[in-house]
């Protein structure tokens, strides 16, 4: 759990013995809602916790440190192609959580819990990524619901979910730190630019951290976006991808964002380093152009999880902000 969680975790503890049976954790990303979930399961699965927190060494505890507590299954978007032999490659990062994940889930809670009187968990995150037929299917469970099962539904996107699964679960919406919360912590886990990744990352220090990681991947792409009308398409969009589609999208939006901000006030919010690439591009670029191509990555945003070429998707997508950029204003410049 982390600092900022303190309030909630102890607000849920004070009805441990009286959870309803699913609980939807939601809020912005980044901000560490399935860690707290995950920490929710181990407390509640544990055989003697120390005030409200898991003791870390009973059998209950050892099992879900291994991730193989009989009790305890996670819902992920599925794998598909993970043969051993291939190079793990993000652009096989799987976007749904298939009907047959939710039907083998049925088949484990028809059986009988393992440890008797104790709890069962799941955990589905993300949520949203259940599609049409998964959500059905699991909503037949949320409807009827096993004795002693708790489900744990995590999401950054609550309106993507099912309204009748959300009527179905208590809501508990997480919170962003304050900025100087988030800012102690970000400077225990030793970054050194904390400010300016937090920033970058709208406030979520989760975000902020994987952006230090990220930073020169992330640098590259700049470089690259930089370059206006004449980006590399298909290269941007290999180094795009390895960021995963969720995240790919958010890069371009906060640069894009930018783009919008500069041209119309001459002021950035993510890309203080970098101004004077926005300035630059700022003289070349159409505000009409760049407007529609705003519109259309909050489109592909929504659509992030869909099971299309992530790939294709995104070169057609860089191949558009190509476009936004008036080669000819460019040319009169030299
Ligand atoms: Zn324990």
């Amino acid at each position: 759990m982390y600092i900022w969680q303190k309030n909630q975790w102890q607000h849920i503890m004070q009805k441990r013995e009286t959870l309803p049976h699913a609980l939807l954790l939601r809020g912005c990303a980044g901000i560490g809602k399935q860690d707290f979930a995950l920490e929710l399961a181990r407390s509640l699965l544990c055989k003697a916790p120390i005030e409200t927190h898991a003791c870390g060494e009973c059998m209950s505890c050892l099992w879900f440190k291994e991730m193989h507590h009989p009790d305890f299954r996670m819902i992920s978007p599925e794998d598909i192609e993970s043969s051993d032999d291939a190079p793990k490659k993000k652009t096989a990062k799987k976007s749904q959580i298939s009907v047959s994940q939710i039907r083998q889930l049925i088949d484990y809670l028809s059986l009988s819990q393992h440890q008797v009187n104790g709890y069962r968990v799941i955990l589905i995150s993300p949520a949203e990524t259940l599609n049409v037929a998964s959500a059905n299917a699991l909503l037949k469970m949320l409807e009827e619901p096993p004795a002693n099962t708790l489900f744990l539904l995590v999401t950054n996107q609550p309106q993507r979910l099912l309204a009748t699964i959300t009527s179905r679960c208590q809501a508990i919406d997480m919170q962003l730190p304050t900025r100087q919360v988030a800012l102690n912590w970000l400077e225990q886990q030793n970054l050194a630019n904390a400010e300016s990744l937090l920033d970058y990352a709208g406030g979520a220090p989760l975000i902020a951290l994987q952006a230090d990681a990220d930073a020169d991947l992330t640098a590259d792409l700049i470089k690259q976006l930089a370059l206006g009308a004449k980006l590399q398409p298909f290269m941007c969009a290999t180094m795009l991808l390895s960021l995963g589609m969720e995240l790919a999208i958010d890069t371009l939006q906060k640069w894009i964002f930018d783009l919008t901000t500069y041209k119309l006030t001459q002021k950035s919010q993510y890309h203080t380093q970098h101004i004077s690439a926005l300035q630059a591009l700022c003289k070349s670029v159409n505000l009409n152009l760049l407007l529609g191509f705003q519109q259309k990555l909050v489109y592909a945003k929504k659509m992030a999880n869909h099971p299309l070429s992530n790939e294709m998707q995104l070169e057609n997508i860089l191949l558009h902000y190509t476009k936004i950029f008036s080669a000819k204003t460019i040319s009169t410049q030299f």
